[in-house]
């Protein structure tokens, strides 16, 4: 992925939260994402939403009591109020 020091687009950080919530984000990847993230209401909105689909997620995995189809459910909501 593209990777620079100036602002990027917001769009270009969708990808970058994924990277950080799999832990799989480089030390300097995660530093610029959390730079925008206090910047950006909308970005730290879709962060903290992707981090609760996790949650929710794993609940699912450790239970069955999680609907089927929840987090598809919340994402295409993210993706209708972005
Ligand atoms: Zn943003």
């Amino acid at each position: 992925m593209k990777f620079r020091t100036g602002m990027a687009k917001c769009t270009e950080y969708v990808d970058l939260v994924q990277l950080v919530l799999d832990g799989e984000a480089s030390r300097s990847q995660e530093v610029y994402l959390k730079r925008h993230l206090k910047m950006c209401l909308k970005c730290l909105e879709h962060y903290k939403l992707d981090q609760e689909i996790r949650k929710l997620v794993q609940l699912k995995l450790a239970s069955k009591e999680v609907p089927e189809g929840l987090a598809d459910t919340i994402r295409t909501k993210i993706a209708k109020s972005a």
